[in-house]
């Protein structure tokens, strides 16, 4: 791998992510954006839809998948890779195996739900069948910034609004941030 070519291309996919992600923040969706490449083509791409589904599934990352799985026809997606903007959690981690995804891109570490190496390391645990190549810190800084902006404006309103705002708000965030 000629490193500088494969960190341009990296970073050139996490963009995309990156994107993704900002339509989510745009409609009030906890920002992660997520693209399934195969062979230098997006094959399927989300970003976190929980609010607007009421479903508690519908991580970027299962969108993504869900979306590559049925253009190419097939579950599984071993010659394809994800590139996501937040560090999968278990579930996803668990779809992304079940998918036998090839390699796993993520941008900024998940110290709360990350199941890529921070609290679990599910894709690359020796007892499955199917194990696969991650990497995260892929526009890290960018990555944590719109998750970290789009907290910060969620939370201004709550406090002018007065306590009871500002409490239900905080409840509301921590519940639902991932
Ligand atoms: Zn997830």
């Amino acid at each position: 791998m000629s490193g500088n070519e494969a960190g341009g291309m990296d970073m050139f996919w996490m963009k995309h992510a990156l994107c993704l992600a900002a339509r989510g923040a745009a409609s009030g969706e906890v920002p992660v954006g997520a693209v399934v490449v195969r062979s230098k083509e997006v094959v399927g791409e989300g970003y976190n839809q929980r609010e607007k589904k009421n479903d508690p599934t519908a991580h970027a990352e299962i969108i993504a998948i869900r979306q590559a799985a049925g253009n190419l026809g097939r579950w599984r997606l071993d010659d394809c890779d994800i590139y996501v903007t937040l560090e999968p959690c278990p579930m996803c981690a668990g779809a992304l195996v079940m998918a036998r995804i090839g390699r796993i891109f993520y941008g900024t570490k998940d110290p709360r739900w990350g199941a890529c190496g921070t609290l679990y390391d599910i894709p690359r645990d020796v007892r499955w069948n199917h194990s696969c190549t991650i990497r995260g810190g892929i526009l890290a800084e960018d990555c944590a910034k719109m998750l970290r902006e789009f907290f910060q404006a969620r939370r201004q309103p709550a406090v002018q609004g007065g306590e009871m705002a500002e409490r239900s708000k905080a409840g509301d965030s921590k519940s639902s941030r991932r």
